[in-house]
């Protein structure tokens, strides 16, 4: 491996925001932990209300997330597409969601005067889609198609980041079946898919009941992060374990037994939404099939949102301290910081190209860490400073490189940042320590 591969942290672009009373993001416009952290440390940054750029500590995080739900959409025969940002209006008057969108749907013309909508979501596109070249045979199902992309929502007012944005990014799939029982088992399929990319994200989260909203259809789930500035609210039941979105309940009673005392309600962001949609988009879309006897008939369709910038957003809302981020350790933009001595000490002239060395045997031993160790090279600052910083960004493990390290058995200390545990191990220990506790 070549040295110009090191990961050195001096040349990550990451530019602080100072939050202030002046400044152009001022404390009022930030309304939650994550959102603070993650302006304040160069993860994201604001274009304007509602709008980010991921700055490349924090698209490093998202492509491991995409990577995680490809994997998973593939496991469950997904097939990825992407569809236009911009739609047609008339397929949205079509399916009759245009008159009761509101004006949290972004419109506009083209220069013929062709009125589009930025999508939010994208049933009317996929339908369409399906529809010209329906009727496929039946032989071809069941289908599912997903695709990661942006998505825009005219928020009243934007809030807590990358949690309510006016852009953001979801992976939505759009499954087609042939009978309501077929659909019925891909929406179970699905619903356990999403229970697989959760676990391995790692963050508590719960399934519960959900609300069909605008999207429609006869069957819904929603998958929570509990948390205090969740907009959500959960009801759980502890006489029958019932529990759902509040928003079904009638007066905070269970609505299957209609407790009232033994019930807990708790804020939650909702991470995910799944549902069953029937035939509320196939059937004016004309998205058919040809059955044996060689009719056409409207397809089942199911629908599946992930909100992949909301996940990276509420995954450090919750498990973050006030003053340092912390990642689920498979979405860290970095797992491992290297911290060489300071410039000028006497630590510095024995253990020269020690860390590059490190680096390389990391890498080398453990393949899933490639591109996932960072070497701190800001020599002009003190190891107590740059450890600081490595805390505050949330990096797992940081390895600090002192005058143990000059010694006949060199010593490296060994930092992890979630058991707050610090051990002096040689080479050989510190790789096997990290790589029997880090999942990736
Ligand atoms: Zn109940």
């Amino acid at each position: 491996m070549s040295v110009s591969s090191i990961h050195y942290l001096s040349k990550i672009f990451q530019p602080v925001t100072v939050i202030s009373k002046t400044a152009s993001i001022s404390r009022k416009d930030v309304t939650s932990k994550s959102q603070r952290l993650m302006l304040e440390l160069g993860i994201i940054r604001q274009s304007s209300p509602g709008f980010f750029h991921f700055l490349p500590l924090g698209i490093k995080s998202l492509n491991k997330l995409k990577k995680i739900v490809n994997q998973e959409m593939n496991n469950v025969g997904g097939q990825n597409v992407l569809c236009p940002s911009l739609i047609n209006c008339n397929l949205w008057k079509t399916s009759g969601r245009l008159e009761n969108a509101g004006p949290e749907l972004f419109q506009l013309k083209d220069r013929h005067r062709h009125s589009y909508v930025l999508s939010p979501t994208h049933e009317e596109a996929i339908s369409d889609l399906i529809s010209s070249v329906s009727p496929l045979s039946y032989k071809q199902f069941p289908l599912r198609l997903y695709q990661i992309s942006s998505k825009y929502r005219d928020e009243i007012k934007p809030r807590f980041g990358l949690m309510r944005g006016r852009e953001f990014v979801m992976k939505d799939m759009y499954t087609f079946d042939t009978d309501i029982e077929s659909a019925k088992q891909t929406y179970d399929l699905l619903c356990e898919s999403y229970n697989n990319i959760f676990k391995k994200v790692g963050v508590d989260f719960i399934k519960v009941l959900g609300t069909t909203g605008n999207i429609g259809g006869s069957v819904s789930h929603e998958f929570h992060f509990k948390a205090e500035i969740g907009e959500d609210k959960v009801l759980f039941c502890h006489n029958c374990n019932y529990s759902g979105n509040l928003d079904l309940c009638n007066n905070e009673k269970c609505p299957v037994c209609g407790e009232e005392k033994q019930i807990d309600i708790s804020n939650c962001i909702e991470v995910g939404h799944t549902f069953l949609l029937g035939d509320k988009y196939s059937k004016p879309l004309k998205a058919t099939f040809l059955s044996k006897d060689n009719k056409p008939v409207a397809l089942q369709m199911g629908c599946f949102g992930l909100g992949l910038s909301r996940i990276l957003a509420a995954s450090v809302e919750v498990l973050s301290l006030e003053q340092e981020i912390r990642w689920p350790d498979v979405l860290a933009p970095y797992n491992v910081v290297i911290i060489p001595p300071k410039m000028g000490s006497k630590e510095e002239q024995d253990t020269k190209h020690v860390a590059e060395i490190l680096y390389t045997r990391l890498e080398s031993a453990i393949p899933h860490l490639t591109d996932n160790v960072l070497v701190d090279d800001r020599l002009s600052l003190t190891i107590g400073r740059r450890h600081l910083d490595a805390r505050r960004v949330g990096y797992r493990y940081v390895i600090v490189i002192n005058k143990k390290a000059s010694e006949s058995v060199p010593l490296f200390e060994l930092n992890d940042i979630k058991t707050n545990g610090q051990l002096y191990l040689s080479e050989n220990e510190l790789i096997s320590f990290i790589k029997d506790n880090t999942v990736l």
